[in-house]
């Protein structure tokens, strides 16, 4: 893993090393939402909104257009990328990607400076009010070091989504989009991500977005945002001088910061 990526993010290993996938299948998804309230019972989230991202939703199952006039669900959440843009962006090392797929912000290290909110190509993180830290998804990492299923999948009634070694999730995703003569999602976006789809229709009739597959993408932060962190005390000066110190050891990771850049 660490010879993969060398220092440009942080790595870790939960269980076995081996690489896991959560397996969406669109074609049996019924839109009940019991993985959006299992995500925010195991995680101890209030019961806010659960259309919206947020740091108390993680997970967000949207129709296409509104609701009741669509069959298609959508599953919008991180996609536990294999190259993932939020954690080479991130200037004090708070986003992990762990050797089992799972990409997990750090909230003790995070300083709040929103640079993977910018940077992530599907915008699936977001910004707690209160303690100011970024929050996303976590592929329910101590759950999968226990070599458990993510809660969402535990949750979900009709069998719509599967987790298990990646290329078994990947070979399942192909099996089942050859039998309803879909397609797949989320192999080879981004690099390549640990969630894969079945879609019985093309990407655009479920609102998907359509991601390149380069890994690393451009990412879309304001540079006024990073001239303001250069030349202010925004985000604390402890996060500053970790952010330095930083950048003095591994400044390989500046490119992907300042210069945004295809691998
Ligand atoms: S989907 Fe976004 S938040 Fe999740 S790993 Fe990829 S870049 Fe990071
Ligand atoms: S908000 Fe900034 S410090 Fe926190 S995880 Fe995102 S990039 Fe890292
Ligand atoms: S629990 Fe299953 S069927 Fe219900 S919205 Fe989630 S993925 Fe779809």
């Amino acid at each position: 893993m660490s010879e993969k990526y060398g220092n440009l993010i942080p790595t870790g290993r939960l269980l076995d090393g081996k690489p896991r996938t959560i397996l969406f299948d669109a074609t049996k998804c019924i839109g009940c939402r019991q993985c959006v309230h299992a995500c925010k019972d195991w995680h101890d989230h209030p019961r806010t909104s659960v259309y919206e991202f947020s740091s108390s939703n993680w997970i967000q199952m949207d129709p296409p257009v509104l609701e009741g006039l669509s069959p298609l669900w959508a599953r919008n959440s991180c996609m536990h990328c294999e190259y993932p843009m939020c954690a080479a962006v991130c200037p004090v090392e708070a986003i992990t990607k762990y050797d089992e797929g799972p990409v997990v912000i750090d909230p003790v290290k995070c300083i709040g400076c929103e640079y993977c909110v910018y940077a992530c190509p599907w915008g699936v993180i977001s910004k707690d009010e209160v303690t100011q830290k970024a929050s996303k998804c976590t592929m329910c990492a101590p759950r999968v070091s226990e070599e458990k299923s993510p809660f969402c999948v535990v949750a979900c009634p009709v069998g719509a989504l599967d987790f298990g070694l990646e290329e078994d999730m990947t070979a399942k995703a192909h099996a089942r989009a050859s039998e309803v003569g879909g397609e797949t999602y989320g192999e080879n976006e981004a690099g390549g991500t640990q969630v894969v789809m079945v879609l019985k229709e093309g990407k655009a009739a479920y609102g998907l977005k359509f991601i390149l597959p380069t890994k690393y993408p451009a990412h879309k932060i304001p540079l006024g945002l990073m001239l303001k962190d250069l030349f202010t005390p925004r985000c604390g000066i402890p996060g500053k001088l970790r952010a330095l110190y930083l950048a003095v050891v591994h400044p390989k990771r500046l490119l992907y910061r300042y210069w945004p850049r295809r691998a």
